[in-house]
């Protein structure tokens, strides 16, 4: 099966779809995206992917764009590809233009969407932890927002990789834990879990939220508060949330080991009751 892209309303190979260099997602980083994963030929919690993509629209004051038209494209390549375990990447640019810090209404947004098979986390990283670094979090203050001016998180999560860890963990100045450079942040301690509340300060996961749910049907006590690294170093688990991601425990930040080192009891719970949403 080929790889796809979607390229304003028109289906091709990946290589064949071009942009004009004068796109502002190209030139200053103005547009907005999502990545949904599908399992067994379902793509999972699309509605919710979409309801974010429309916000981040609006928050940017794009031109609005029919939702169904979206999500009738999505469903197109993703029949196209022919793959039941996909990813597929939807980025919106606010338009093309002569170069110009400032926009006019005018613009016709941009939408481009690529699909390939999900690459699944290596089974090694899954059943016996990740390793994380904690770095300081120098991305702007809208980070609810889901543009794709990611050069913070793309050289945080090299950092990690460059010294032999497989993600870096966003903290502020003072302490405050947000969250992995693609993923939410868990804290387990005590038999309760804890993660960040909804500010500007990180993204609103759609695993996060359906985490979130999952603690409540499964009767697991789940606070939105926020933690410092003190508590993170020294929570029982930790894991990361995300939609490639999925749930992936973390046993060692910095040069602490999370609880005994292994994968959390709780974490394997969230992570089995996650996949048997997904596969439905
Ligand atoms: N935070 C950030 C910074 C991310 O890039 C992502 C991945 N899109 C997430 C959290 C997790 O979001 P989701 O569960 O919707 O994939």
């Amino acid at each position: 099966m080929p790889d796809l892209a979607y390229l304003n309303g028109e289906i091709m190979p990946i290589e064949a779809a071009m942009i004009p260099i004068e796109d502002r997602g190209y030139q200053f980083g103005d547009g907005v995206y999502e990545f949904v994963a599908s399992y067994e030929g379902r793509l999972f919690m699309l509605e919710e992917h979409l309801d974010r993509l429309e916000r981040s629209m609006r928050e940017l004051a794009y031109e609005p764009i029919s939702r169904t038209d979206i999500k009738n494209a999505v469903l197109e390549l993703f029949k196209a590809s022919g793959y039941l375990r996909a990813g597929i990447y939807i980025q919106i640019s606010r338009g093309v233009a002569p170069r110009n810090h400032a926009y006019t209404k005018k613009m016709l947004p941009q939408i481009i969407m690529t699909i390939r098979p999900v690459k699944d986390m290596p089974a090694e990283i899954r059943e016996n932890g990740a390793k994380a670094i904690t770095v300081e979090d120098m991305r702007w203050g809208r980070c609810d927002t889901k543009t794709i001016q990611l050069l913070a998180n793309s050289m945080a999560k090299q950092k990690a990789l460059d010294s032999g860890c497989d993600d870096a963990i966003f903290i502020t100045d003072s302490g405050i834990v947000r969250e992995g450079t693609s993923s939410n942040l868990f804290i387990v301690a005590g038999g309760k879990l804890a993660t960040h509340p909804l500010t500007p300060n990180i993204l609103a996961g759609i695993t996060r939220m359906a985490v979130l749910s999952i603690c409540k049907e499964a009767g697991l006590e789940a606070t939105e508060s926020f933690f410092d690294t003190n508590a993170l170093y020294a929570a029982n688990e930790v894991f990361l949330t995300g939609t490639v991601t999925e749930i992936l425990p973390v046993v060692r930040i910095d040069d602490n080991i999370i609880g005994d080192g292994k994968v959390g009891v709780i974490t394997q719970q969230v992570y089995d009751l996650l996949k048997k949403k997904a596969m439905g």
